[in-house]
């Protein structure tokens, strides 16, 4: 399980979200996101335009690329973050 270490929380793994995402996390920014129910990436929360881009997807170099771009938050931040987003 891929890991983050967060300058206020320490080391945090756990979770997964698009680069998009784990921007809008780190600097506070709303961003709508849709929690992933693929296989591949069970639960990652997407933003909008990688939801569309994940429906294109066909071939495995194509996936390869698109799991380059999904990285791991801190869990506490994305936490504090989705309630913010929510609210
Ligand atoms: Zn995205
Ligand atoms: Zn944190």
């Amino acid at each position: 399980m891929a890991k983050v270490i967060c300058s206020k929380h320490g080391i945090q793994f756990g979770m997964m979200v698009c680069g998009h995402v784990n921007d809008a996390i780190e600097t506070n920014r709303h961003l709508r996101y849709t929690p992933s129910s693929h296989p591949d990436i069970e639960g990652t929360w997407l933003c909008d335009q990688c939801v569309c881009e994940f429906e294109k997807i066909r071939l495995d170099s194509d996936l390869d690329a698109f799991l380059s771009r999904i990285k791991p938050p801190c869990v506490v931040c994305a936490r504090a973050w989705e309630r913010m987003s929510s609210e």
